[in-house]
């Protein structure tokens, strides 16, 4: 068979068989998919091995470029052990050694790792544990049982992080199932709702936040936010101060500070955890995507002393957290983990971060200028770039237009894998990618921005009879 036979029937049995997540699929079906076969540093190859930047890292999980020979040296090693072994009455290795690193590395006063699979398991998993926390803490508050959450935040597609998820579309089918919660505002600068600018407002938006919290606190048993950028909400970063005030508030309330480090943890904001920038602790942190280096399904959540105290007790008295996942702390997983940090300290990708994140500003100052580019948005290798019609009134293209897919179709074809979300174009490359590779991200982008804008030219232009 030849490999473009072999590409074909692939694809045929992929529209036949295969449901993608959020996607939807009669549009799929219209054309045939594209099927990665290989990667290498922040290139995929298809079938037929044509090159692509990979701008998604692979959906936000690729640290240190696809195919490190140290993570996959890693997995192999591991592979002559065992490939799993449960945590439910024994331990392993890989996942002892891993839970001790990321102590290490993570904000002060996280002190228990709890091992999960998914992003959005870790954040249910922080839910529960706060719920439960609450009934058992030395004084027992079992009236706290809301949480606060942002307005167009993302926490996973578990009923429980869908019910602590702000994005109406994802929850709407659901809403008999989720839980009440209560959310507040998000600090969305590029469209303020108070129509303030940092630094005048001075944080205004955190008014509601205090007002909820001084009516509500002996109901609400914790707050969660993605710290410094909401992701999926379209790379939204919070003004200066806001992640710190938060914090401040939640310990004066007695509120559970949640956060889901998931997008933002592994060095994607150009620290290892986003919290340090702020330099806050949360109570409860989850971490899921870049764990691995983006190789294996493998999330975390980590929580402090006193909340894992509470927990403590005889078998009869019930404290147990109930709760466990039948993959939890897969060594082949942690094998990954443990080299994807080892790479993070041999490479010293931390620090050269330091030195590509300005450039990759510069490079894209390419966009700035761009009669569609309404907004750039950066944290480090986070990038949102917000499209819209009129730039100076900020008036958005309606979705049905589909601007950001066509974008990302042409830019497909130019040899750039890029998924937006809406009209906001999302760049998130491998933490390795070269200064070079970034800015050809960005001219890739550039030209595919204006392909299709010469075209919707002349498609309005045409006649219509
Ligand atoms: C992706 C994501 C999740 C969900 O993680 P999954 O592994 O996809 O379940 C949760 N929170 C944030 C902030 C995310 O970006």
């Amino acid at each position: 068979m030849t490999l473009k036979t072999r590409r074909t029937a692939l694809q045929k049995d992929d529209c036949e068989y295969v449901w993608h997540p959020f996607t939807q699929m009669q549009e799929w079906e219209c054309q045939p998919p594209l099927i990665i076969r290989r990667g290498k540093g922040s290139y995929v190859y298809d079938m037929d091995g044509n090159a692509y930047l990979d701008a998604t890292a692979s959906i936000w999980v690729n640290v240190h470029g696809h195919r490190h020979p140290r993570i996959d040296q890693a997995i192999r090693h591991q592979l002559t052990q065992i490939a799993h072994t449960t945590l439910l009455g024994l331990s392993n290795p890989p996942a002892i050694q891993l839970a001790k690193a990321l102590i290490r590395l993570a904000p002060k006063g996280l002190r228990k790792v709890f091992y999960s699979d998914n992003g959005s398991t870790a954040v249910e998993v922080a839910a529960k544990m706060a719920i439960q926390y609450w009934q058992q803490c030395p004084t027992p508050q079992p009236r706290k049982t809301r949480f606060i959450h942002l307005g167009m935040s993302y926490h996973g597609d578990t009923v429980g992080s869908v019910s602590l998820s702000g994005i109406e579309l994802f929850r709407r089918p659901f809403s008999s199932l989720l839980f009440p919660t209560h959310d507040i505002e998000p600090p969305y600068c590029y469209r303020c709702p108070l129509q303030l600018q940092f630094p005048q407002c001075r944080l205004a938006c955190l008014e509601p936040l205090k007002k909820l919290l001084h009516a509500h606190h002996q109901e609400i048993a914790g707050l969660i936010l993605e710290p410094m950028v909401q992701a999926v909400a379209g790379i939204i970063p919070s003004p200066p101060g806001y992640l710190k005030h938060v914090r401040e508030l939640c310990t004066r309330y007695k509120v559970l500070f949640i956060a889901d480090e998931v997008a933002t943890g592994f060095g994607r904001t150009g620290r290892m955890f986003a919290c340090e920038h702020e330099e806050i602790s949360p109570d409860i942190m989850a971490i899921a995507k870049g764990l691995t280096g983006g190789y294996l399904p493998l999330a975390a959540t980590l929580t402090t002393t006193a909340i894992y105290e509470a927990f403590l007790g005889e078998g009869h008295e019930d404290k147990t957290f109930f709760h466990g996942h039948s993959y939890a702390g897969n060594p082949l997983g942690c094998a990954a983990a443990l080299a994807n940090l080892a790479i993070f300290k041999s490479e010293r990708t931390l620090a050269k971060l330091q030195r590509r994140i300005p450039k990759f500003r510069t490079a894209l100052e390419l966009l700035t200028n761009d009669p569609w580019v309404g907004d750039i948005r950066q944290c480090g290798y986070m990038v949102g770039i917000e499209l819209v019609q009129h730039k100076s009134q900020k008036i958005p293209f309606p979705a049905s237009e589909r601007i950001g897919q066509k974008i990302a179709m042409t830019a497909r074809a130019l040899g750039l894998l890029i998924r937006p979300i809406g009209t906001i174009m999302i760049l998130m490359p491998p933490l390795s990618a070269s200064v070079k590779e970034l800015d050809q991200m960005v001219s890739i982008l550039k030209l595919a921005i204006s392909v299709v804008r010469a075209s919707s030219a002349s498609s309005s232009m045409e006649p219509r009879t």
